[in-house]
């Protein structure tokens, strides 16, 4: 077994709406396993870096775009692990927060045209066919190893819900969520928020990743406009969440998942009594992103 004890409770959130609609609402926070090897990618990266260790590698080789959560994690775990790490960056080199921190936990980056980028196993093949020590991680941690990590998140929880929300890009997490479900809770109800647009080809990934489980809500009406868009309504209600609770989310996956779990209690698709858990996915280094237009919007 790996050594990377995680702390990641479920905690009441106590806003007027949910008092209102008589709902009780938690989150598992999975954003407070580490600053930046957080969330859902610690739960996909886990069961890879037990099979680099079992297959004695020493490289983990991955992909991204310069605002990726996958890849800060993959730089920081690997460094703590004692690996090294090389990441293909899609676009050109630009000096932006992730970046430096990319670089910072020691990642070697190669900077990949969007034609190029897109088959990876090629890149992968190109680069490190002749490197034993190298090891493909898929681009977001992406997979059935990944899901496989997701799906204790619902094994750990100490409370049983009707409803559980999390947002979805790969879907790698709402499958193992899926198959934790089946496992631990086969009375709730997941709800998957896309933050992308376009996201019906979700469906099939997530049953993919999860032995054809299907008892799930796909919703992707709460994109803002397509990946990592977003609106002053949503800033906004980052705002008000973080300033409300204590607990910081980013605007890229958590803000329009919470957004659209508001929405749909605001709206009554809950009866009164429902035990809500929202899953924090982590990724709140994201919310540099959008520092400029806050600051802008906060003054
Ligand atoms: C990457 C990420 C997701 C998306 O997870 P998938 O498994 O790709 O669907 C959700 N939330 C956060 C905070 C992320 O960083």
């Amino acid at each position: 077994m790996i050594k990377f004890p995680i702390y990641s409770p479920e905690e009441e959130l106590h806003l007027p709406l949910f008092e209102e609609k008589k709902v009780q609402v938690f989150i598992k926070r999975d954003d407070m396993i580490h600053p930046f090897i957080s969330g859902n990618k610690w739960r996909k990266l886990k069961h890879n870096i037990i099979e680099v260790q079992k297959q004695n590698k020493k490289h983990l080789v991955s992909f991204g775009g310069i605002w990726s959560n996958h890849l800060l994690a993959t730089a920081c775990a690997a460094a703590h692990f004692g690996l090294k790490s090389t990441a293909f960056v899609r676009g050109e080199d630009i000096a932006n927060d992730s970046v430096f921190m990319y670089r910072l936990y020691g990642m070697d980056l190669i900077f990949t045209d969007r034609q190029r980028y897109r088959d990876k196993k090629a890149l992968f093949a190109d680069h490190f066919a002749d490197d034993s020590d190298a090891y493909f991680v898929n681009e977001g941690g992406a997979g059935k190893l990944g899901a496989r990590g997701c799906a204790e998140i619902i094994d750990e929880l100490e409370h049983s819900y009707d409803q559980i929300f999390c947002a979805a890009g790969t879907g790698t997490t709402a499958a193992g969520l899926l198959t934790g479900i089946m496992r631990k809770q086969p009375q709730a109800r997941l709800h998957v928020i896309a933050v992308l647009k376009g996201a019906g080809f979700l469906s099939e990934e997530i049953s993919k990743y999860s032995e054809g489980l299907t008892n799930f809500d796909l919703h992707t009406d709460y994109h803002f406009g397509g990946y990592a868009k977003y609106n002053d309504e949503l800033l906004y209600l980052v705002r008000d969440f973080v300033s409300a609770t204590g607990i910081l989310i980013d605007q890229v996956y958590t803000g329009k998942m919470i957004f659209a779990l508001m929405d749909m209690i605001r709206n009554d698709k809950f009866k009164p009594g429902s035990r809500i858990l929202a899953v924090h996915t982590g990724g709140t280094f994201g919310i540099l992103g959008v520092k400029e237009k806050l600051y802008d919007l906060l003054r």
